[in-house]
């Protein structure tokens, strides 16, 4: 078996890492830059050289390219700090969806801008007492002739400031076990009724916001998928957003800047460098493992935790090896203080160490 790069792979990593450094050198760097480095003029960049849905199917407008070339791209780009936000969620999870469960009609109103870089789309899942347990959320959609009336609050919502589209999920039956009566509804966020309130977070950041929904009118057409199917469709999606480089590499820049730095002459350090690194490469073949669908259903879950834990690991090497300078050095730290949601954001760790004990290894509850 060779386990080596082709020559076009190794082509499209080097053209990467170069729009990564130019990126870098235009727009600076975040670490968590799919989350926090938000910059439509870049992602317009990236779409016009046919970057953004790169392995999406020829069909809808993608590429078709295997998505061990997204990979590499996402692997150098967010690698490097480089600002992915503004398209991340969309290009990531929500096109995706749309052209797995969506209607035609819905796959060409919205997945061209997708493609184009041109619009930002939210996640509305989250709720203040249903995080973990999204089962119990209470944000309803009632229906009324030929539109859902929506009412409730999200929280949490990454880029509900600043985008196009918030995909929402909500309650649209309140009959049978609570996870059947859950549905997914493409909401335009400039209709009238929502309210966004930008939440700053310990990093001096305000990414994400409490979405408070009154009475909001949404068209029926925008129902993706079978309704009360949310819970099954959203499992779906998770994989994306779970098995994904952007979980290992979200602070590799914030790495790099501590390599710089680290005394390699000291074998501690070295040695903990080795550890980050094999755990690195680790991470890397479950990545692996996603992209090429060779990793069991629901696995992603474990790739997430592994991914992240070693995400923490790196944050607590910067930590130590900037020592009190760590607070004055602007980018790090915040890319400290931010380091902290990694394992939260996308579900918990312990979450994650529950879904791998019950339906990976079979065990009981
Ligand atoms: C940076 C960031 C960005 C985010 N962006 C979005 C977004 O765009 N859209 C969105 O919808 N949400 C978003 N979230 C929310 C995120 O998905 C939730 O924070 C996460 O799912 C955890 O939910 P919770 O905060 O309600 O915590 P809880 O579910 O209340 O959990 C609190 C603690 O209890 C533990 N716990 C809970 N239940 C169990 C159990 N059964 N067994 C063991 N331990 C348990 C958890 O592991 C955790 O340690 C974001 C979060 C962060 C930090």
């Amino acid at each position: 078996m060779d386990f080596s790069w082709t020559a076009q792979q190794q082509q499209l990593r080097a053209e990467a890492k170069e729009v990564a450094a130019d990126a870098v050198a235009r727009y600076g760097w975040t670490a968590d830059s799919w989350i926090n480095g938000y910059c439509p003029p870049f992602a317009r960049e990236l779409a016009a050289r046919g970057w953004i849905g790169i392995s999406w199917p020829k069909e809808f407008g993608g590429a078709g390219r295997p998505a061990i070339d997204r990979m590499i791209i996402a692997e150098e780009l967010i690698g490097a700090g480089a600002p992915v936000g503004s398209y991340w969620v969309a290009e990531r999870q929500m096109g995706p969806s749309i052209f797995t469960f969506g209607t035609a009609d819905q796959q060409q109103r919205y997945l061209p801008a997708i493609l184009a870089g041109e619009a930002t789309w939210c996640i509305g899942m989250s709720e203040p007492g249903a995080g973990s347990d999204l089962a119990s959320l209470r944000t309803r959609a009632v229906r009324d002739g030929e539109d859902f009336v929506v009412n409730g609050q999200k929280i949490w919502t990454s880029f509900g400031a600043v985008s196009d589209f918030v995909y929402l999920i909500c309650r649209t039956s309140a009959d049978g076990p609570p996870h059947a009566g859950i549905s997914e509804l493409i909401v335009s966020m400039d209709s009238p009724g929502i309210e966004v309130r930008p939440i700053k977070d310990m990093a001096g950041g305000a990414h994400f916001c409490e979405v408070f929904f009154t009475d909001v009118r949404v068209p029926a057409t925008n129902l993706v998928g079978v309704a009360g199917a949310a819970f099954k469709q959203t499992m779906r999606q998770l994989e994306h957003e779970r098995g994904g480089i952007d979980r290992l590499v979200s602070n590799h820049a914030l790495y790099r800047r501590a390599l710089d730095r680290a005394d390699m002459t000291d074998p501690l350090v070295r040695q903990e460098v080795a550890q980050l690194e094999t755990r690195y490469r680790l991470g890397r073949l479950l990545v692996y493992r996603e992209a090429l669908g060779q990793a069991p259903k629901g696995f992603s879950a474990a790739t997430k935790l592994f991914c992240t834990e070693h995400e923490r690991k790196v944050a607590d090497f910067t930590a130590r090896t900037f020592g009190a300078d760590a607070m004055l050095a602007g980018d790090v730290s915040r890319g400290l203080c931010y380091a902290n949601s990694y394992t939260i954001m996308g579900g918990t760790s312990n979450i994650l160490r529950n879904i791998v004990a019950e339906r990976i290894l079979g065990l009981p509850r």
